[in-house]
């Protein structure tokens, strides 16, 4: 049996009752180098097709039971048999006839009797027809297949007739029906999101009129509700005028490509730990951050942060839990960073940064449009401040401190790698200053600012290091001039500034809340001295104490005194609480109860600088008051200006009908200390008596009695004031 898969040759099948026909065909064919094969009847023909698949079938119409035009609809029936150029043989040369082969299927006819020299190249001639439509039917499948692995669909507009063709691949990539989305361009355009509208229909509008092909990127939103990004292209083709005849393009759906270049620019560009910028993401930000700040004439702080002791963590603990902390840690500066909604504007500071992991236990932190390089300096004690409370990881509890540096455009340096460098050599000055703290590249602030922020982080340590003391200012009694009591008046012996006075680093205290544990230390170094004077039989009266308002404000303040007073046991009345107006003033019902509580427990209470503030009569007689202090401004130039001279007089008739001793600071001459005993008041403090000076000097002046008229200088330790 012949057959067409063992060699190249074309198989043809002939169906024919007649086997004179049969064998005629056979031979001419076979002459012309085609493979043959015939069945004498419609049943068996259809049999040898299903198992031979011919190339072609030559096919009579009469035949005995099934004729041809039936045969031949069964071929077209089969899978196989779709394309197969099928040529009918017919003896009737009749139009029905011819109708009837074409509508069962046939591609062609010969009439009978055939002549056969012609048979040969009719033959061939449909066989490759039939090749070349084959082929095209192929190279489409595959071209379909092709677009639609690489989801390219594509379109074809006739400018003329303003036909618009759809492929299937871009239907299904607009997620659309052919029947939901409504002919032409201009349903597409419609589709791209509006921000980029505007710029595919610039294009297109060019297009038409020049003649420029474009491409471009859009987002869609699909009918079938999903959001794509295609990627659209398109080319014009014109007529000899040049007109425009015809726009046709590609769109294809790049939405998983740009997800995975999402994707990779984010292993590039995040820290996959703590899921933070890295330092290249870090850079670039900066690198953007630093133009516009350069156009703005704004500032920038670079802050570099390195936890402290982190490799103990590590080594302690193993490198989970390291890991596990510094993902904490991130998420806490993140906290810090995004709590400046929260913090009170003034004191804490209200700028913010963004933050970034630079690698291992460094994490760094850019502040854009920084009004004052001091700013980042309370970013940076927020920060630190935020990370010392104990982190609970593995159920395990870990305390870590952190160091930072900073670094400011432009002063520190202009770009980014400058500043990064700062801010770390500024960040290993802080290591070296004892961690836990954060320091400014230095030329980065002018001296001033530069020493308070210094002065600030060497505050905090001056409690431990012993740099803090106490110096005693005498209070005499205005007739007899013996001492009636002292006031303890803080200093710093600072390592490298000398002396400094209280009022250069007391407000700076105050605003750190640094003056909390300086307050505590004051008075336990008061009752002390006030228990060594008492054990050396000496009575310097009682002390003085000045307290700032976040003393006075804490929560436990009574008791913590009254617990100080217990542990030296001391008299309650051997110490005075100093107390400005304005912390009175603040809030006047918590600080009576306050005021009331301190009272009962037997402590003196006096009112400081007196005269500055707004106390009206109506509130010192509310307040629980032993004593008020008429501030050294009215004292000063109580001699030259009667306005003063006439201030002075009436606090201390003020204070007498109200039942108040009054005592008089800053009196330096003798007129001074004249006129106000003259007028009544009761207490005096000042340079004409003594400068403040150590206890030492304080026990010699108790040991030798009132101090002569003319003001004992004390020769030691007084040089601050
Ligand atoms: P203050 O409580 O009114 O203390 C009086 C200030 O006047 C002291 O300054 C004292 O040295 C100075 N002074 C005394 N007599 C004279 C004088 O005749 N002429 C002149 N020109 N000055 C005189 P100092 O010691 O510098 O203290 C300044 C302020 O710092 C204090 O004012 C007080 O408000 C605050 N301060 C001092 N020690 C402490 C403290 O331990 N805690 C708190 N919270 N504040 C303190
Ligand atoms: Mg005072
Ligand atoms: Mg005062």
């Amino acid at each position: 049996m012949p057959s067409n898969q063992a060699s190249n040759a074309p198989l043809a099948l002939i169906i024919d009752d007649d086997e004179m026909v049969r064998m005629l065909v056979r031979q001419t064919l076979e002459i012309a180098g085609i493979v043959v094969a015939d069945a004498p009847d419609g049943e068996e023909g259809l049999t040898q097709f299903e198992r031979l698949s011919p190339d072609i079938v030559l096919l009579d119409v009469l035949m005995p039971g099934m004729n041809g035009f039936e045969v031949c609809a069964r071929i077209r029936a089969m899978p196989s048999g779709q394309r197969t150029p099928v040529l009918m043989m017919t003896g009737l040369d009749d139009s029905d006839s011819v109708n009837s082969a074409y509508e069962a299927g046939a591609t062609d006819f010969v009439t009978k009797p055939i002549t056969w020299p012609t048979l040969a190249h009719r033959v061939r001639y449909m066989l490759r027809a039939s090749q070349a439509l084959e082929n095209l039917a192929r190279s489409e499948a595959r071209l379909a297949d092709a677009q639609r692995m690489a989801r390219l669909g594509h379109w074809d507009w006739d400018l003329q007739t303003d036909a618009f063709y759809r492929s299937p691949e871009l239907l299904r990539i607009l997620g659309a029906a052919s029947g939901n989305l409504p002919p032409g361009y201009a349903s597409f355009v419609a589709l791209v999101h509006p921000s980029e509208r505007g710029e595919l229909e610039r294009a297109l509008s060019k297009a038409l009129e020049t003649g420029e092909s474009y491409r471009m990127e859009c987002r869609i939103a699909c009918p079938d509700g999903a959001d794509r990004i295609v990627h659209e292209q398109a080319v014009v083709a014109r007529d000899e005028t040049g007109a425009a005849v015809r726009i046709h393009g590609t769109t294809q759906d790049i939405t998983e490509r740009k997800s995975a270049e999402q994707r990779i620019q984010r292993l590039v560009l995040y820290d996959t730990l703590t899921d933070l910028p890295n330092r290249q993401y870090f850079k670039e930000q900066l690198e953007h951050t630093l133009v516009q700040a350069a156009k703005l004439q704004e500032k920038v702080a670079v802050l570099v942060l390195d936890l402290d002791r982190f490799k103990r963590v590590n080594d302690t603990l193993g490198h989970n839990v390291g890991d596990q902390l510094l993902v904490a840690v991130g998420e806490r500066l993140t906290k810090s960073l995004r709590a400046v909604d929260h913090v009170a504007r003034g004191d804490e500071g209200g700028v913010t940064g963004t933050l970034a992991r630079l690698g291992g236990d460094e994490f760094t932190i850019r502040v854009a449009n920084l009004p004052e390089a001091a700013d980042a300096a309370k970013l940076a004690r927020r920060l630190l401040t935020g990370l010392s409370q104990p982190f609970v990881l593995s159920g395990q509890e870990i305390v870590i401190t952190a160091s930072a540096g900073i670094a400011v455009y432009p002063l520190d340096g202009q770009d980014v790698d400058t500043l990064l460098q700062h801010a770390d050599s500024a960040m290993y000055h802080a290591k070296q200053q004892g961690k836990d703290n954060y320091q400014f590249f230095s030329p980065s602030m002018n001296a001033s600012s530069l020493q308070k922020l210094t002065m600030e982080n060497q505050l905090r340590k001056a409690i431990e290091r012993g740099e803090l003391m106490l110096h005693y200012q005498p209070k005499v009694e205005s007739c007899s001039r013996r001492i009636a009591g002292v006031e303890a008046l803080i200093r710093w012996r600072h390592p490298d500034l000398g002396m400094i006075s209280p009022a250069e680093f007391i407000p700076l205290a105050e605003e750190t809340g640094l003056i909390v544990p300086i307050g505590d230390w004051v008075l336990e170094q008061a009752c002390r001295q006030a228990a060594a004077w008492r054990a050396a039989g000496l009575k310097p009266g009682s002390i003085a104490v000045n307290m700032a308002s976040p003393n006075f404000a804490q929560k436990d303040f009574v008791p913590k005194v009254a617990a100080t007073l217990a542990r030296e046991r001391l008299d309650p009345g051997s110490i005075e609480i100093e107390l400005t107006e304005s912390i009175l003033m603040q809030d006047a019902q918590a600080a009576r109860v306050t005021l009331e509580a301190l009272k009962s427990h037997g402590l003196q209470l006096s009112i400081d600088d007196f005269g500055t503030g707004y106390s009206s009569l109506a509130y010192l007689k509310r307040f629980p008051i032993d004593t008020l202090k008429i501030d050294r401004a009215f004292v000063r130039d109580v001699i030259q200006n009667p306005e003063d001279a006439s201030i002075t007089s009436a606090i201390i008739a003020l204070g007498g009908s109200l039942g108040l001793s009054v005592v008089a600071e800053g009196v330096e001459t003798e007129a001074q200390a004249e006129f106000l005993q003259k007028r009544g008041c009761d207490f005096m403090q000042g340079y004409l008596f003594s400068r403040p000076v150590i206890a030492d000097d304080i026990t010699a002046m108790l040991v030798s009695g009132p101090l002569p008229l003319d003001g004992a200088r004390s020769r030691r330790g007084a040089s601050a004031s």
